[in-house]
């Protein structure tokens, strides 16, 4: 079922405040008061990569506050849990978010939750439960923390299957300028919910055409099933509505 289905399970597919959105540059509003970043991904507990059937997780031991993310729009503390990516089944599509509609190669979400609700679950349900770190992935020379993660993906190619995969710092997929872009938005997958504080990079990782084909060799599929590979999981934008996007640069 593609994502112009979800809204019959799922009625808030065509809510307020929907993910993606086109960020358009002109519309942008500088806010001076919107903080930098604050990354501490200082000691990092990656746990497992996990092929899910929609894209794959790298799992994070999120029982105490190893690797947060605070500042920029946030207020409070941002545990992260897992991190995963959009792709699509060629170069010239497959991030989710579009910038004056230009679609990147993929894009990473880094998926955190607000420790005042004590879990993701419970934090998922409030609309400042989540934060999501976008960044997008743009075809040019290898990205070598990339190449990492990519690594992993021979051993977890159909939906179910999962590895260890420890020790892995995010810092090895950020760019160096942290200047983003803010705005409320929701999860870009069932149950699409209406929790997350979207922080989106505007400094793009590049990503090499072979790490590309990569990425597009996982199946959705379980083991044992007729062969999908696994490509073009990305939603594509949905109405901005009564939002504002607001930027941390001029
Ligand atoms: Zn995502």
């Amino acid at each position: 079922m593609g994502p112009q289905h979800w809204h019959k399970d799922f009625p808030i597919a065509n809510g307020e405040r929907q993910s993606p959105v086109d960020i358009s540059t002109s519309a942008v509003q500088y806010d001076s008061a919107l903080k930098p970043l604050s990354l501490s991904y200082d000691h990092p507990t990656s746990l497992r990569i996990v092929n899910n059937g929609h894209s794959f997780n790298v799992e994070f031991d999120d029982s105490q506050n190893k690797a947060v993310l605070q500042g920029g729009p946030l207020d409070g503390t941002y545990r992260l849990v897992q991190f995963h990516f959009h792709w699509g089944s060629s170069d010239t599509q497959g991030s989710e978010h579009t910038v004056d509609k230009v679609k990147y190669a993929a894009e990473l979400h880094l998926v955190h939750w607000n420790t005042k609700y004590g879990d993701f679950g419970k934090a998922a349900q409030q609309p400042d439960g989540l934060a999501v770190l976008g960044v997008f992935l743009k075809i040019g020379s290898a990205t070598p923390g990339l190449q990492k993660v990519l690594d992993m993906l021979d051993f977890i190619t159909t939906k179910g299957k999962s590895t260890e995969f420890t020790n892995f710092d995010p810092h090895a997929l950020l760019p160096e300028n942290l200047d983003y872009w803010t705005y409320p938005g929701s999860l870009t997958t069932p149950p699409l919910l209406e929790s997350v504080t979207w922080i989106v990079l505007k400094e793009p990782i590049t990503v090499s055409s072979e790490q590309m084909s990569t990425f597009r060799k996982l199946h959705f599929n379980s083991e044992g099933e007729p062969e999908e590979l696994m490509m073009d999981n990305w939603r594509p934008a949905q109405p901005l509505k009564n939002r504002q996007i607001r930027a941390s640069f001029k």
